[in-house]
């Protein structure tokens, strides 16, 4: 195979992490500002017909009775926990490796997060949960990280002989499934992030809750609002999390395009996987046969991985790491009175852990340039 080489990006890389400047070129920047354009002059600016449009597409892409526009993928978690009467004193039992927000939302409701290692797809180990639950535990929270996907069969059998509700953190996992069945579709309700590095972005923050339970949903849309039921009738204590119309309208110019974004990730996954398969020093996370991954993040287990990392950057792959410091040794943490060594997969995980770009805006040589790299970088 002939040598690859690739000119610089703006930013300096050869191949970037951020699909942005791609995905938001001067031509279709245009065609949301005519959106805009058009928009502006309704003034219907808080949950306006913008945001109900939205909700609705939200909520039958995923398959769902209904969908709630809230302000974040962090609110969309924290309202969820506060609409099943998570508060002081309760626990949370989550994964040891997420991002930071699936554990501020319990904080924020005053309740304690309680760790469960993950497994070799970086999920919560769905065996360790019933050794964790105690008569303090008010939910689950399993977090589908990098899109993959947590044994939701197995944890869902869990909750229910315990009579405990699933809250999915969903935010990096948007169309993924088990068997067909959508993640943020098992438990009482499935969080999604619009985060602009989210699969499903808009130009700001943005989240989106989706349930098939009527009074769940009732409750959502009333707690995102000031705990308003109508303009005069505030009947619980609610807050301004509302999904911004703007955002709505970048949402509905995008959504129709998730399906190509998530199928081009998994084709991209697939060819790194086949090919990285080949190099001895690395390791693949377990896939499934009957599950849709959809590859918000492509991670893979590397020897050597902090070189490996800084070799990728100089030859121009912005390669990065999810996460380097598990969040259970974050100094902000610290009053949960965790110790190094509580989560050993996690550990280990943090150590070997490395994300290659894999979205939908790369071109063919660009993966292979990913491959080549780390081929030299072992000398095979
Ligand atoms: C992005 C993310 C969130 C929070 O989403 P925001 O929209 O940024 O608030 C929560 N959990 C996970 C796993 C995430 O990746």
């Amino acid at each position: 195979m002939s040598r690859i080489d690739l000119p610089l990006q703006p930013n300096g890389y050869k191949v970037q992490w951020s699909y942005l400047p791609r995905q938001f070129s001067a031509e279709k920047i245009e065609e949301i500002l005519d959106l805009f354009r058009k928009f502006v002059p309704t003034g219907d600016f808080t949950l306006g017909k913008p945001v109900r449009e939205f909700e609705q597409r939200f909520a039958a892409m995923i398959g769902t009775r209904h969908a709630i526009g809230v302000n974040s993928g962090t609110d969309a978690l924290k309202l969820s926990l506060k609409a099943l009467g998570v508060g002081p004193g309760d626990e949370v039992i989550t994964a040891a490796n997420t991002f930071i927000a699936t554990v501020g939302a319990i904080a924020e409701n005053h309740a304690r997060p309680v760790f469960v290692d993950c497994t070799d797809n970086f999920c919560l180990d769905v065996d360790q949960v019933e050794g964790r639950i105690t008569e303090r535990t008010k939910a689950l929270l399993p977090v589908h990280l990098a899109g993959q996907m947590t044994d939701m069969p197995a944890l869902m059998r869990i909750a229910q002989k315990h009579g405990l509700p699933v809250i999915e953190d969903s935010c990096q996992c948007i169309l993924g499934d088990i068997d067909g069945r959508r993640a943020g579709t098992f438990g009482r309700s499935g969080s999604f992030s619009l985060h602009p590095l989210k699969n499903l972005n808009v130009w700001a923050d943005g989240g989106m809750i989706v349930t098939d339970d009527d009074d769940f949903a009732t409750v959502l849309r009333q707690l995102r609002n000031h705990g308003l039921k109508d303009r005069d009738s505030v009947v619980r204590m609610g807050c301004n999390s509302r999904l911004d119309s703007l955002q709505a309208v970048v949402g509905n110019w995008l959504i129709g395009q998730v399906d190509f974004i998530t199928d081009t990730r998994i084709r991209n996954a697939t060819y790194l996987d086949e090919e990285l398969a080949r190099i001895p020093q690395v390791r693949l996370p377990r896939r499934f046969s009957n599950r849709k991954l959809v590859f918000h993040l492509y991670i893979v287990f590397a020897e050597r991985r902090d070189e490996l990392l800084a070799f990728c950057k100089e030859k121009g792959i912005e390669a990065k790491v999810h996460y380097p410091v598990p969040l259970y040794l974050q100094d902000g943490l610290r009053c949960y009175g965790y110790t190094r060594g509580d989560f050993p997969v996690t550990d280990r995980q943090a150590d070997t852990m490395i994300s290659f770009p894999a979205h939908e805006h790369l071109v063919e040589e660009q993966l292979a340039y990913i491959v080549q790299t780390v081929g030299e970088f072992y000398g095979v």
